[in-house]
């Protein structure tokens, strides 16, 4: 669907408008406003939109102007722009929802509105204090001191760091809601009040899709929902939607909560030992199986050499609900009789914990095949702080389509979801189809960037490497091309992994060699990353977590080097049984489902190396499928317009004409 009316939007953005007059560095862009026109329309024909916008092209500006006006022409409307990143939350309302009002002249109410476990709970206060936390932790005197000062109770604004959070912030089992004695002063409810009186707020996927799962669960009752209602929504980061909202709409149980719940329920001397003890064996039979057999995922209908084996399993868990259920009970009859105070809190806390532990386990561990649904299991053994094997049930949708239908479309049509990678393979069909938009009609916008790849950009593909395979020798060979990279940048390298064990060979590589190496894992991300902006020449190794969101502008970064074209792992749970759904439908899961997976991550990846109008810089993408293969093609299609080399020699001149 297109649009060939001019907004009001567009025009404020270009050339002669306020924007180029008022905002400091303002730099009026075609792309930008093609792409405010789009979300303008999409806002008032009330018609969904998917917008691409490639970096530079000023994408904030391009919603954050039509969403504004539109809320000034509509009396009485709401909207939410949900980010994936908390990040961005902060920077939009502390910078550029203001600036943009400001220019614009409008008065709009806005709010931030976070998850509640971000908030400080008095409650869970009065109970870790009665657990005499205090005299174990002296960060808690520290803690009760700021109580008294801060004015949002918010763990972003806590000056210090304090390590027991999780047993003192907002959580929905313990939550007494309108029942408690805190609630004229509790922070989460202060800041769902504030949210409620503006008529823009600003949430994350997270909290976005937590609460559309409860709009749906409690079928819209009142009081239910977690943030208020809205006329229009901006999804932000939107190409994190899909893998939030499958989270959200299935359900995850792991094996830490059982002795978490049942340690707490030890400090009331009221609980009933036996039934403690029972719930505490019959927790060990039912993981213990899987746990001994170390890493591992699967199907919960293969996790089982035998007949017998899966039918102890399902014994051991719908005992295990039972008692749980009975747990609950217990404690709901404890609270009834307990005087109102720390003790009364507890107890109804626990009794929601242990009921809502019961009703998950028996969703997440089930074994009985479903349409809509897979059930998996996974076991992690320790690594970093975690002490003990962590086995996890989760039920996981195959497509969040249907839901996102019903619960979401069914509610506003208004829906904008901008990303700089959200198309694959040229077309917006895959995200049209994993959002549950491919019966609506929808504005599709795609903005290339407008930095001048051509003249600033070159990619190095090794034609002559054969296709990746796992051995050693290939390893060797791969890793020789990225050092003869490192050595035309000189260092100011990004090398990105799609392995562990490809890191941590290419770590053996570069260490000694002269470029100061930091290497993912060894400090936080943050930290890491920080280093790199200081450290002349560095050569930093990450996976998956530094393909995106990694902003380095600037000389610093002048190389990015991706060792594989990034398909997902081919046989987890979640992989085989949205294939398996697509080929049973007749389809072809690798063009329909792995190809635009890996488009998007080869985008995200590419993205990391001009982040401004002046960047220069070379990416290798060290896999020869991009040309030997005719995906690789289409996958090529997809990226930014840079010139193609295949040899060394040109790289190596590339970097001595672009010498600052
Ligand atoms: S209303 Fe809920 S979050 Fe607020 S203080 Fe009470 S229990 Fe804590």
């Amino acid at each position: 669907m297109g649009t060939s009316r001019k907004s009001k939007a567009a025009g404020l953005l270009a050339a002669s408008g306020p924007f180029a007059k008022q905002f400091s560095g303002f730099v009026p862009r075609e792309q930008q406003q093609t792409l405010a026109d789009a979300i303008s329309h999409a806002l008032s024909d009330s018609v969904p939109c998917l917008a691409e916008a490639g970096t530079g092209v000023g994408k904030t500006l391009a919603y954050l102007v039509p969403l504004l006006l539109w809320l000034s022409k509509n009396d009485g409307t709401t909207a939410v722009i949900s980010t994936h990143t908390i990040a961005l939350q902060t920077q939009l309302v502390e910078k550029d929802i203001p600036a943009v009002l400001a220019v614009l002249g409008l008065d709009i109410t806005y709010a931030v509105l976070k998850g509640r476990q971000n908030y400080l709970c008095h409650q869970e206060m009065d109970v870790a204090a009665a657990d005499l936390l205090a005299e174990i932790d002296p960060g808690f005197v520290k803690l009760q001191q700021w109580t008294k000062e801060t004015k949002t109770g918010d763990v972003a604004d806590l000056p210090f760091v304090f390590g027991n959070w999780h047993d003192v912030s907002s959580h929905p089992d313990s939550c007494r809601g309108k029942d408690c004695r805190y609630i004229s002063k509790c922070f989460f409810y202060k800041a769902r009040e504030e949210a409620a009186g503006s008529r823009l707020l600003v949430v994350n996927h997270a909290l976005f899709f937590t609460d559309l799962k409860l709009r749906q669960l409690s079928a819209n009752a009142p009081g239910m929902s977690l943030i208020p209602d809205y006329d229009a929504v901006v999804f932000d980061e939107a190409h994190h939607v899909d893998e939030t909202a499958t989270r959200n709409f299935g359900v995850e149980w792991t094996s830490g909560r059982v002795p978490r719940l049942l340690s707490r329920c030890k400090r009331i001397s009221a609980t009933n030992p036996a039934l403690l003890m029972e719930i505490e064996q019959l927790h060990q039979h039912l993981v213990t199986p899987l746990a001994v057999q170390g890493n591992r995922e699967g199907f919960l209908s293969e996790a089982w050499d035998t007949d017998e084996a899966s039918t102890t399993f399902a014994t051991t868990r719908n005992t295990l609900v039972k008692n749980l259920e009975r747990l609950g009970k217990d404690l709901d009859a404890i609270a009834e009789a307990s005087l109102a105070g720390p003790d009364q809190d507890r107890a109804y806390g626990l009794s929601k914990m242990a009921t809502r532990a019961a009703r998950e386990l028996e969703q997440a561990a089930s074994d009985a095949p479903k349409t809509f649904a897979f059930n998996w299991f996974t076991v992690k053994e320790p690594r970093g702080i975690a002490t003990s094997i962590a086995v996890t049930f989760t039920e996981t949708p195959h497509f969040i389509s249907d839901a996102m239908e019903t619960a979401l479309l069914a509610r506003t049509k208004r829906l904008i979801f901008v990303s700089a990678t959200l198309a694959t393979l040229g077309r917006f069909d895959d995200v049209r189809f994993r959002l549950g938009l491919n019966r609506s009609s929808v504005i599709e916008c795609r903005q290339g960037s407008p930095f001048d790849f051509a003249a600033n950009s070159l990619l190095y593909i090794p034609k002559h490497l054969p296709a990746p395979d796992a051995s050693n020798e290939y390893a060797s060979r791969m890793l020789d091309i990225m050092e003869d990279l490192v050595h035309a940048s000189n260092g100011r390298a990004f090398l990105l992994f799609t392995s562990h064990r490809m890191l941590q060979q290419a770590r053996d590589r570069f260490a000694g060699t002269r470029w100061p190496l930091l290497v993912q894992g060894d400090k936080p991300s943050g930290r890491l990353l920080a280093d790199f902006r200081v450290t002349q020449n560095a050569v930093l190794l990450g996976t998956y977590s530094f393909w995106e969101g990694v902003d380095i502008a600037g000389d610093a970064l002048s190389l990015v080097v991706i060792d594989k074209l990034p398909f997902a792992i081919p046989d987890t749970p979640p992989q085989r049984a949205r294939e398996q759904r697509i080929k049973d439908a007749g389809g072809d899961a690798f063009l329909e489902w792995s190809l635009p997976s890996a488009s998007l991550r080869l985008k995200q990846g590419f993205g990391r190396l001009l982040r401004t109008v002046t960047d220069t810089g070379v990416v290798g993408i060290l896999d020869s499928r991009l040309v030997t293969k005719r995906y690789g093609r289409m996958l090529l299609n997809d990226l930014p317009p840079a010139p193609i080399t295949h040899h060394i020699p040109d790289v190596e001149s590339f970097f001595g004409a672009n010498k600052r």
